[in-house]
């Protein structure tokens, strides 16, 4: 399903030396499972995850996604992709506070344009154990809730894949092994990539 070939990223710098954040990566991911990519802080790993959310490009090399060359792309077929193939999960949430929780997840499907259907929000709240939660701002939820809120987000748009920079980071252990459970859950019927650096996490769930 995606395809890295010699991928090279450089980050030009004015004051100071270039750099090279990935060098020459050549990967090939199925379409479905729970893919971890571990490595120490400062290894290209969210770099390398952003190239395959089309949120940023290589410097070099393509990268291929159902047989389209997706860094050849024109932007408004980039926003196509980010916005129907790719669901993004941060390690600091990026949910927006002002809102509650449903509309956090209804303005997901807003941004598509496409209407939304009241039971499908319900339903994926059940799944993720967040449906008592609806009308709460999200300011008043703990990490573990806020990162599942975050999940339905991104499931709302039946995106072919999910992306998870650290989806863990800022969560406790039993709250990590709840979203790690739904990730996993998730992964049966499409591509959840997880960037780590909780090796113990990656040999159990990946
Ligand atoms: P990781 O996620 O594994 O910690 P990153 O992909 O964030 O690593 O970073 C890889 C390297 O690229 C690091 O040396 C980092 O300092 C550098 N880097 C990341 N983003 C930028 C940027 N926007 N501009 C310049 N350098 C960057
Ligand atoms: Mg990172």
């Amino acid at each position: 399903m995606i395809e890295l070939r010699n991928i090279k990223k450089i980050y030009k710098s004015k004051n100071s030396s270039d750099t090279v954040a990935l060098n020459n990566i050549n990967l090939n991911i199925g379409s479905s499972g729970m893919l971890f990519i571990v490595g120490k802080s400062g290894s290209g790993k969210s770099t390398l995850l952003n190239l395959i959310g089309g949120l940023d490009s290589p410097t070099f090399g393509d990268i291929i996604v159902d047989g389209k060359i997706i860094n050849k792309f024109k932007n408004k077929e980039y926003d196509c992709y980010r916005n129907s193939y790719i669901g993004f999960v941060f390690q600091e949430f990026n949910i927006l506070e002002q809102y509650n929780v449903y509309e956090n997840i209804e303005l997901s499907i807003n941004l598509q344009k496409r209407t939304v259907d009241r039971k499908n929000i319900d339903l994926l709240m059940n799944k993720l154990g967040i449906n008592d939660l609806g009308d709460r701002r999200t300011n008043e939820l703990s990490g573990g809730q806020k990162q599942r809120v975050a999940i339905a987000r991104a499931l709302i748009k039946e995106p072919k894949i999910i992306l998870a920079d650290e989806p863990t980071g800022n969560l406790d252990s039993a709250s990590s092994i709840q979203i790690f459970q739904i990730l996993k859950e998730i992964s049966k019927d499409r591509l959840v990539v997880v960037v780590s650096h909780d090796i113990m996490s990656a040999q159990k769930y990946g």
